[in-house]
């Protein structure tokens, strides 16, 4: 067959023998089939796309990694084998992975304190060495280390400026390889400063705070902050985490009699309780409160559950005291009544027996009488005597009277203290009628939540709502019924705030609900929820179903307002609210 020189005929005649016999027309089959066809030997394709794909799946973990991967894909680019031939070399002289031993590692320690970087110099070089063999404390920790520092030299840039400084967290020989970083302050000793700031921080603003009843442990909070912002190399951090061992040591000790304290205490709170409630069984209000209180301290204790905890007991103990001296004061006048009348009995009886001693007497005289006349003396005698008996027992009727007067007095007196106390006494903190906090409960609670906000940087909303038509509900069903309804309202509202909210009766049938951390909406939600729970649990009177509504104002405490003033816009919210028609909240 004569030989093909014309490509076009070599193609044909490769169709045509791959037809003849019946070979599939694939490439690989026609490339074969034409070299041989042509005599001219089949130079092999570079496999771009096979070796980029292989790019695409190389591992970039470490920075020889990547190094690898950026010569193999400009190799594979240039569609050099002699680039891809290099990068394999290279990568296997210098296998990062693979630790060198310790005889291989100071060799290269030699050699690379020799070699000149750029950007490093011997006494930096030396300083790392130096910093490794400090903080190294066993000899893996310390080969693991020189390798890193030793490959980070040999890695260094040539003709950069790129500071290294050979420091032993690998961390920083990343960055140091991606991102140059600040001279004088590699980015891993920065984030260290960072961290080193926190547990200052955490230490003076926190530690110091939870140990203050520890002097010591509170002081060695306070130097451990200081040595923590001034360690600065690896030697002072490892004196100071060894300080910081210690010192969480003891402190965990501190929480655990912390906690165990705190147990003991609410235990010695609910045994106080107990014996209280036991003393105060007859006075209604003050059984009420008791239980309040046990309810309280039975549930985990929180800040502001002591807070109503301590208001209440304050209440409790003002009015016991105040009970106890009006009652006192009465036992008193009763001692002293008791007293004068008994003085009266003495006297009286000893009247009496004089009496009787003289009568016995006359009648002696009466039954040894001569005459008349002698007679008639013995009975002027007894005439005398008996008006004189008779006298000292009418002055004793008298002052009995006068006695029984004083004390029904002094016991009306006591009952009107009282009733006096339990209505309308200044100094206790919550409303009798409804147990909602009352104006002056409410003034010290408005004042905890104002600081408790700014001192955590939180918000306060102040809700203030009054009820609806409330006169007309007085005038129809009763001024009874209108009590039942405000208590009625305040079951409502407390059970369908948060535990944290505080509610207060302001006056006759205007409320305040404190919203802490809440914005202006949520708490604007809130009290639209308290709204439809009213419109659900509907006032009973008689069986009759009796639809309460409020209208309410909602404002948000401003960074530096007054909380009257805060108030104030609230109650312009309400007046808003009650001129748009009742029964809606609105925020100021
Ligand atoms: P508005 O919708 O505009 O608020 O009308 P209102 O009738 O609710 O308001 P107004 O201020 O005219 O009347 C309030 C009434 O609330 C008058 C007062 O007798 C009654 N009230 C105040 N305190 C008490 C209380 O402790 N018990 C009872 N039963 N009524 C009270
Ligand atoms: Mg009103
Ligand atoms: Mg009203």
């Amino acid at each position: 067959m004569a030989e093909l020189s014309q490509p076009s005929e070599i193609a044909r005649e490769t169709l045509r023998r791959l037809a003849m016999s019946k070979t599939p027309p694939t490439p690989d089959n026609y490339r074969t089939l034409y070299h041989e066809i042509s005599g001219i030997p089949a130079a092999e394709p570079f496999p771009e796309r096979s070796l980029k794909s292989l790019h695409a799946g190389l591992p970039h973990g470490n920075p020889e990694q990547k190094r690898f991967a950026r010569q193999f894909e400009a190799a594979v680019s240039g569609a050099s084998w002699e680039g891809i031939s290099a990068a394999l070399g290279d990568l296997l002289s210098k296998d990062s992975t693979k630790p060198l031993g310790w005889s291989a590692l100071i060799r290269e320690l030699m050699q690379q304190l020799d070699t000149h970087h750029a950007g490093l110099t011997a006494a930096k070089k030396k300083e790392a060495v130096d910093r490794v063999l400090a903080a190294s404390s066993t000899p893996e920790l310390l080969h693991t280390r020189l390798q890193s520092v030793v490959r980070s030299w040999s890695h260094a840039p040539a003709g950069s400026d790129t500071e290294l400084t050979g420091e032993v967290a690998p961390l920083e020989h990343e960055a140091a390889k991606s991102t140059p970083p600040a001279p004088k302050e590699p980015v891993a000793w920065r984030g260290i400063g960072q961290i080193q700031n926190l547990i200052a921080q955490l230490l003076e603003e926190t530690m110091v705070m939870l140990l203050v009843d520890n002097k010591e442990l509170s002081s060695e909070a306070q130097q451990l902050a200081i040595a923590t912002r001034a360690a600065k190399n690896p030697d002072e951090i490892s004196a100071l985490s060894d300080r910081l061992k210690k010192f969480t040591y003891r402190a965990h000790f501190v929480a655990e009699d912390q906690v165990e304290l705190k147990a003991a205490l609410l235990h010695l709170i609910q045994l106080i309780i107990e014996n209280i409630s036991e003393l105060v069984v007859d006075d209604q209000w003050l059984v009420g409160q008791i239980t309040v209180v046990r309810e309280l301290v039975s549930q985990p204790l929180s800040l502001r559950q002591l807070d109503d905890v301590e208001r209440r007991m304050k209440d409790v103990i003002y009015k016991q005291s105040a009970l106890k001296k009006s009652l006192g004061d009465a036992q008193n006048q009763l001692k002293q009544m008791l007293a004068t009348f008994v003085d009266r009995l003495a006297d009286f009886s000893e009247t009496t027996s004089g009496y009787h001693d003289k009568i016995e007497h006359c009648a002696n005289r009466i039954s040894e009488a001569k005459d008349i006349s002698q007679l008639s003396e013995v009975l002027d005698e007894v005439m005398r005597e008996t008006r004189v008996i008779q006298m000292n027992a009418q002055r004793s009727r008298d002052e009995l009277t006068e006695m029984r007067t004083r004390v029904n007095h002094a016991e009306k007196e006591v009952s009107r203290l009282q009733e006096e106390l339990a209505n309308t006494s200044e100094m206790v903190r919550h409303d009798p009628l409804t147990g909602a906090l009352n104006r002056k409960g409410m003034d010290e609670a408005l004042e905890t939540e104002v600081s408790r906000a700014r001192r955590q940087n939180g918000t306060l909303c102040i809700a203030l709502l009054d009820i609806d038509n409330f006169k007309k509900l007085n005038d129809t069903l009763g001024h009874a019924a209108g009590d039942a309804a405000l208590v009625h309202l305040t079951k409502v509202v407390q059970e369908t705030i948060r535990p944290e909210d505080t509610l207060a009766r302001y006056g006759g049938e205007e409320f305040v609900v404190l919203l802490p951390d809440t914005s202006l909406d949520s708490s604007v939600t809130a009290m639209v929820r308290v709204q439809r729970e009213l419109t659900r649990r509907f006032f009973l009177h008689n069986n009759d179903k009796v639809l309460i509504t409020f209208s309410c104002g909602v404002a948000e405490l401003g960074p530096d307002e007054d909380p009257n003033q805060a108030l104030k816009r609230a109650d312009d919210g309400m007046y808003l609210a009650k001129r748009g028609g009742k029964n809606r909240v609105v925020p100021t």
